[in-house]
Formats: structure tokens, sequence, C-alpha cells
């Protein structure tokens, strides 16, 4: 199967600001895609598209908030988002 794997590189964007923070990643599994559009029309952050042969594109990754709405309206789970991994703490808490 094909799949597009859309994370963002922090250094690939020349004109968003540069996150220092892990981002979501959004996959795209293009086998399964029917180019709906309605992943593109339900993000609230615009940060999916559809190219020329309406193939949808993580656009705008830095911008995705993880909330799986595309995930959930996609009719044919075509598209998943992971949350980037937990930073700065440990939720298992020290080992002496
Ligand atoms: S909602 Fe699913 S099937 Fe429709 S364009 Fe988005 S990923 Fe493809
Ligand atoms: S998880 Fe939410 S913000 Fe991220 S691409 Fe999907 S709909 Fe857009």
């Amino acid at each position: 199967m094909e799949k597009q794997s859309a994370t963002a590189s922090p250094s690939k964007s020349s004109k968003a600001p540069v996150p220092d923070k892990p981002l979501p990643e959004i996959t795209i599994f293009t086998d399964w895609c029917k180019r709906c559009g309605i992943c593109v029309a339900f993000c609230p952050q615009q940060v999916l598209a559809m190219d020329e042969n309406r193939q949808v594109l993580a656009k705008y990754p830095e911008k995705c908030i993880a909330c799986h709405m595309c995930e959930l309206r996609c009719p044919d789970f075509a598209i998943t988002v992971k949350e980037p991994p937990e930073t700065g703490h440990t939720s298992k808490g020290g080992q002496a």
C-alpha cells in the first residue's frame, strides 16, 4: 500500500515560524482515498489541501492541532493522525 507521511520537518518551511516541538504525524493512505475532499473541508486549521490530481496532501502540517477531525470524517479510513510523543516530562515518574 502506498502511503504518504506528512510529518513536517521544521527546517523545510521558509515562511512559517519554525516550531520547536514535535508535530503530529499525518498519514494519508492514497490507495484508500477516493478524493472526496471531506477531510480538507472539515480541517479547522486548513492543514490539508488537494493538488491538481485531487490528491490530498498535508500542506501546512505545522498548523495541525491533532483534533482528529479529518480522521473521524473520512469515510474510507484513509487518513490518520498520530499525536507527537510527549516531551518535557515522563508519565511513569522517575526511577531512583
Ligand atoms: S476524507 Fe478520506 S477519502 Fe475523502 S479525500 Fe480525505 S482522505 Fe481521501
Ligand atoms: S487532525 Fe485536525 S488539524 Fe490536523 S489535519 Fe486533521 S483535521 Fe486538520
